[in-house]
């Protein structure tokens, strides 16, 4: 068990790829902190947790209030005694629109959600990552952290900014132990992806879904769980010499065409 006694807290674990790393950092021995806004599905990743055998605790939270964040992962660290893992991982994928067609109430909140959040799970962790001695972060990123996306403008900005926060948190803290890492998925199937999908071929979300399978190698979507491996991996010890870095999972999307 790569993960065995470790505390690792997960955001955005009531869902999708949240949710699946949340059940593997289970399985592999860790005690899982299930954050997310959404309370009846964070209550199910843990009641589907202990079911398996894992220890799990649901937190309902807001990740773009830092007054939430402090406070749930105080508690974490009270309840378990420690902080050994964190990944930023909730997100929304915010309007399908252009540049001119974005509201600033909009680009705001697509930036507090999948940008802000990081930063303040990342403020908020540190301290608690160095008094057990260092630790990992793992940030989700997208496909969209590295190239730029029609229609998708505030989404890439702010993962374009949560690998640029990845590089800076891991040269910042490297010498308290801490690793901090990005993960770029290509498009899985959650119900996120399934957001993007319907608005932007709002008549024909089947053929938006055979577009963004189509810019893979593969010709597939991904399932969350094949994401949760390598979030998995960055948190564990294996990854000792992992940090600052942004890992394609995207089965060949930013390979070429
Ligand atoms: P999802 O919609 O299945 O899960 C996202 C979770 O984040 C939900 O449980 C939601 O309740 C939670 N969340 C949203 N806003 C929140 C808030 N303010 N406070 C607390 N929780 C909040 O989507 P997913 O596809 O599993 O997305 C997870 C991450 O993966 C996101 O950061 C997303 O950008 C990223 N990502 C997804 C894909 C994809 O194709 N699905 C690709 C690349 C990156």
């Amino acid at each position: 068990m790569t993960l065995r006694d470790k505390v690792v807290i997960v955001t955005g674990a009531a869902s999708g790829i949240g949710r699946a790393t949340a059940i593997a950092s289970a399985a592999e021995g860790a005690l899982v902190a299930v954050v997310d806004r959404a309370a009846d599905g964070g209550r199910e990743t843990a009641r589907l947790i202990e079911e398996a055998g894992g220890r799990a605790a649901f937190h309902e939270v807001d990740v773009t209030s830092w007054a939430q964040i402090e406070t749930c992962f105080a508690s974490v660290a009270s309840a378990w005694g420690r902080i050994d893992g964190l990944v930023n991982n909730a997100g929304i994928n915010g309007p399908t629109k252009d540049i001119l067609g974005y509201s600033e109430e909009a680009w705001d909140r697509v930036i507090a959600v999948n940008l802000k959040s990081v930063w303040l799970g990342t403020k908020a962790a540190v301290p608690h990552l160095r008094r057990a001695g260092g630790g990992s972060i793992v940030n989700t990123g997208s496909t969209a952290s590295l190239i730029g996306y029609a229609l998708l403008g505030g989404y890439t900005a702010a993962k374009h900014g949560v690998l640029g926060l990845t590089r800076t948190a891991a040269v910042e803290y490297a010498l308290d132990r801490i690793r901090v890492n990005c993960i770029c998925p290509g498009p899985v199937d959650t119900p996120l992806m399934r957001g993007i999908e319907e608005t932007l071929m709002p008549d024909d979300p089947v053929a938006a879904r055979e577009l963004f399978a189509g810019t893979t190698a593969l010709k597939r979507y991904a399932l969350p769980e094949e994401i949760a491996g390598l979030a998995v991996f960055l948190l564990g010890d294996d990854a000792s010499y992992l940090t600052g870095a942004a890992y394609s999972i995207d089965a060949g999307v930013t390979a070429g065409h």
